[in-house]
C-alpha cells in the first residue's frame, strides 16, 4: 500500500505506528521520529524539593526508580531517525546518541543544586565527590522534575539543534510520529503537536 499523504500524523498511541502506511517494496518509506513518554509502570520521579530536604532519601529514592526504567523495554523500530523522550535511564541501545533527545535530562549526568555555572557533569561519585567543584553545594541529577525550575536546561541544546535540523532535512517527505506512553504529559503531547505543524509547512526556499 502507498502512502496516500505527505502529511505527518500524530496520534496517542501506545506501542504501534502511527500514520501513514508503510510503502509498498521499492517506495520511499517515511521517516520516523518517535516520542516516548515515561512508562506507565514506573512510578513518578520523588519531588524536587527533596534534595533540599533530605539528599540521602532523595538518591535512594531516584536510584529505585531509574532501575525500575531501566527495565522497561524501549522497543524501539531499528529505523528510527530520531527519538525524543522523558525517559532518563540512558540511551536505548542500538541508537545513535546524536539522534537522540532525553527531554527531561540523564540520570548519569549531575548539576549543583544551585545550578552553578549552568554547567552538568557525568555522575562519579568516586571521584567528584558528592560536592559541587564550583561552590561546594550538593549535587543533583541532571534530571527535570515536577516543578523544577532549576534544571539545566541549555545542556541539552546541541541535541535539540540536531532535532531541528533532522527536522528541516525532511519537511515535505512523509513522515510519521511514531508515540508511546504520552497520556499525561504535556510537555511532549505539546512537542507532538509542535513537530506535527512544523512537519507540515513547506520546505524553506519552496
Ligand atoms: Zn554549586
Amino acid at each position: 500500500m502507498i502512502a496516500e499523504s505527505k502529511r505527518p500524523v500524530v496520534c496517542n498511541g501506545n506501542a504501534r505506528w502511527i500514520g501513514k502506511p508503510m510503502a509498498a517494496c521499492g517506495v520511499q518509506l517515511p521517516v520516523r521520529l518517535a516520542l516516548i513518554g515515561w512508562p506507565p509502570a514506573v512510578e513518578p520521579l520523588p519531588p524536587v524539593s527533596l534534595w533540599a530536604e533530605s539528599p540521602a532519601e532523595a538518591w535512594r529514592l531516584f536510584d529505585e526508580r531509574v532501575a525500575c526504567l531501566a527495565l522497561q523495554p524501549w522497543d524501539l523500530p531499528a529505523d528510527v531517525a530520531f527519538v525524543l523522550t522523558a525517559r532518563v535511564d540512558g540511551l536505548p541501545q542500538g541508537l545513535d546518541p546524536r539522534c537522540w533527545l532525553p527531554l527531561r535530562g540523564r540520570a548519569d549526568w549531575v548539576q549543583c543544586v544551585h545550578a552553578c555555572g549552568r554547567r552538568v557533569w557525568r555522575r562519579d561519585l568516586s571521584t567528584a565527590g558528592f560536592c559541587c567543584p564550583i561552590c561546594g553545594g550538593g549535587l543533583r541529577p541532571w534530571v527535570r522534575f515536577a516543578r523544577d525550575s532549576g534544571w539545566i536546561q541549555a545542556a541539552n541544546a546541541g541535541a535539540e539543534n540536531r532535532l531541528w535540523e533532522v527536522v528541516e532535512r525532511i519537511r515535505g517527505r512523509g513522515v510519521e510520529l511514531w508515540c508511546r506512553d504520552l497520556a499525561d504529559d504535556r510537555t511532549l503531547l505539546r512537542l507532538a503537536e509542535r513537530l506535527r505543524k512544523d512537519l507540515d509547512a513547506k520546505p524553506s526556499g519552496v
